[in-house]
């Protein structure tokens, strides 16, 4: 199948996820944060998660700067990676709905938060961070381009090892005993292994 074709499946999910977000992001600005353990290395990793999952897949598709790092996977691998997508996205629009106002995209707590444990967050307790990792991987097939591909997991991981640990240091000095009895019986991002 010809690459632009790949472009274009690739930015229509891009722009999907980014619709779903978008009503959660808009009520997030009106809510009131009681506590913000954001710190500026936080801020710093988000700069550099929006290279990996924004600037760098974005030159590839509307530039062939980084065209000498295409890989020329076969077309069977990136359906895969196409396919994956649709699912990832279910589970993204779910996850939202789930954690509702809860939701923020940095590590702190809002007025009147709640502990959610319901629906993907009965599986493991960051499905969000799960939805962001196959995004990732499939952000890499369907683009097939090495840069796109590396830059996008090695931005995420450093941005994933480092809050997780604050997050849920957080949400313990939170709810106390319940997301530790809640941590006890989940995972982290992948059910039952991870
Ligand atoms: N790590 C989660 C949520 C990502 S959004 C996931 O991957 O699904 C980040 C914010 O969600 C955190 O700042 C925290 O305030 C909130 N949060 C994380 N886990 C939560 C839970 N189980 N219930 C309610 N809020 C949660």
């Amino acid at each position: 199948m010809e690459e632009i074709i790949w472009k274009i499946i690739y930015v229509v999910f891009w722009i999907s996820s980014g619709l779903i977000r978008m009503p959660h992001g808009k009520r997030y600005k009106k809510t009131i944060k009681k506590k913000s353990v954001a710190t500026s290395r936080e801020i710093v990793n988000i700069s550099l998660v929006s290279i990996g999952m924004m600037l760098i897949p974005m030159v590839y598709v509307f530039s062939p700067w980084l065209d000498s790092f295409n890989m020329g996977l076969p077309d069977w691998a990136r359906w895969i990676g196409a396919v994956a997508s649709v699912f990832a996205l279910i589970l993204f629009w779910q996850v939202h709905k789930t954690l509702g106002r809860n939701w923020s995209p940095v590590t702190e707590i809002r007025e009147d938060h709640k502990l959610v444990t319901a629906g993907p967050y009965r599986y493991v307790r960051h499905p969000m961070y799960t939805y962001i990792w196959i995004w990732l991987i499939c952000q890499w097939l369907m683009l097939s381009n090495w840069v796109v591909g590396i830059v996008g997991l090695l931005t995420w991981s450093i941005l994933f090892f480092t809050r997780l640990p604050d997050e849920e240091k957080m949400m313990i000095d939170e709810f106390g005993q319940k997301y530790i009895d809640y941590m006890k019986r989940t995972k982290k991002v992948v059910p039952w292994v991870y």
